[in-house]
């Protein structure tokens, strides 16, 4: 059961609070502290497993580890957001989920940490056990990637406490592992390489293909704006199966077109590749998928080349066209994130869009400075006209990736 669930997440939280928790949890002085952001993705839903572009921001939410390295192959984790205690595990027996054997969503939190001591061990690295404790403000379940977080910090504390060497990239992919086969969750490369290669004040521009990056400076603030993200604190439970339809359906979409992925039908060529596909009846849409993964790399480029020139109002259109391709042709969003949407595009906003895996989570807006009030409150006021929980709403300013604290 994960514990805290504040109204509007802190994000600052220092080393010295996780360092005496793990003092009380273990009785000693751990041998570091780490930390790992959660993040926001600005544009670029649903590339990341079509080898396509993506462009997220790192959080100042963070979840902080202190960690100590054991000799005798015990791994023991504990979270200060999760109840039950001390999980104790021995590394040697970590086995992954059986397949379709997913975690409850909040039952199994220590398959992440445990899954990320497996996926190095299985490639070959010298990883030993470990005394780990992790506090976060990263909230969890809001599509905000809470469960990267906690992966990365746990695999940046085991690189250096291990002195394994690997760079940012190569503990993203086996993070990624860790989800995807220990954990059993079919996440992209995104979440995780956001949460390990992200900089303080800039975007990721991300290639997924080949996890190529350029930091693209994002001060939303010195052009007079904001970035809001609107947790709308739903995640409708039809989202696993429906992610698994998409991805299928892209795969479906680029074998049909001939492509090792939808990545390479340029966006010049979107009318002809439409025109190829076979009229079949399939759920969801071939066409529509393809539509909105070719149109929405196409909108990661436009928005690097706004940023790049500078001009960062430039990218609200894109965000809001973004999000009707995410609602129209993907069909993911849900009524809470339109509403979110809708309601701060009518008060004013710069542009709007939902951002994650959809069907809950998290929207963001862009907003001028002097009109972040007023949308906010438009938007709360919406939900509740609705008889939708209040929705959580601050302000993303880009924070600083995986990093040592102590
Ligand atoms: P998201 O990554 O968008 O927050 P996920 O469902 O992918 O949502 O991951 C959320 C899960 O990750 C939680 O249910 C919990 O199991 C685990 N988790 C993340 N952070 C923590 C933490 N600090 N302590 C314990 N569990 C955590
Ligand atoms: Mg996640």
């Amino acid at each position: 059961m994960i514990a805290h669930e504040a109204a509007t997440p802190a994000a600052e939280h220092g080393a010295a609070p996780t360092e005496a928790a793990f003092r009380a949890v273990y009785g000693a002085a751990p041998a570091g502290i780490w930390a790992a952001p959660g993040r926001v993705n600005l544009i670029g839903e649903h590339t990341d497993y079509n080898d396509g572009f993506v462009m997220p921001l790192a959080l100042p939410h963070t979840t902080i580890a202190a960690v100590t390295p054991r000799t005798d192959g015990v791994l023991r984790l504990h979270s200060g957001n999760a109840e039950g205690g001390i999980v104790e595990l021995r590394i040697d027996t970590l086995r992954p989920a059986p397949d379709g054997d997913r975690p409850a969503p909040d039952g199994r939190w220590a398959a992440y940490p445990a899954g990320v001591v497996w996926a190095m061990r299985e490639a070959g690295l010298p990883v030993g056990g470990a005394d780990l404790h992790v506090d976060s403000t990263v909230p969890t379940g809001a599509g905000l990637s809470s469960s990267a977080a906690l992966e990365v910090v746990t695999a940046l504390a085991l690189n250096d406490l291990y002195a394994l060497g690997l760079t940012p990239q190569r503990l993203a992919r086996l993070t990624q592992r860790a989800e995807n086969a220990f954990v059993g969750v079919p996440c992209g490369i995104m979440d995780q390489t956001a949460a390990a290669c992200c900089t303080a004040g800039h975007a990721l521009f991300l290639d997924t293909r080949d996890l190529r990056s350029r930091q693209v400076p994002f001060d939303v603030a010195a052009q007079g704006l904001r970035l809001l993200v609107v947790d709308t604190r739903v995640k409708h439970e039809l989202g696993d199966g429906a992610y698994a339809e998409r991805r299928a359906g892209c795969e479906r979409g680029a074998r049909a077109l001939g492509v090792p992925a939808l990545r390479d039908v340029p966006h010049a060529q979107l009318a002809d590749a439409l025109a190829t596909l076979p009229d079949t009846p399939d759920m969801p849409d071939t066409r529509a998928l393809v539509r909105h993964i070719v149109t929405e790399n196409h909108r990661v480029e436009e928005v690097v080349a706004h940023l790049d020139a500078g001009d960062i109002r430039a990218i609200g259109p894109l965000l809001t066209a973004g999000h009707a391709s995410l609602r129209d042709d993907f069909a993911i969003s849900c009524a809470e994130l339109d509403l979110a949407v809708d309601t701060a595009l009518a008060a004013g906003a710069v542009g709007a869009r939902m951002t994650g895996g959809g069907f809950g989570g998290s929207a963001i807006v862009l907003v001028d400075e002097a009109a972040a009030d007023t949308v906010s409150a438009a938007v709360t006021a919406a939900f509740a006209a609705a008889g939708h929980a209040a929705p959580r709403i601050f302000t993303a300013v880009p924070g600083p990736g995986a990093r040592r604290l102590a």
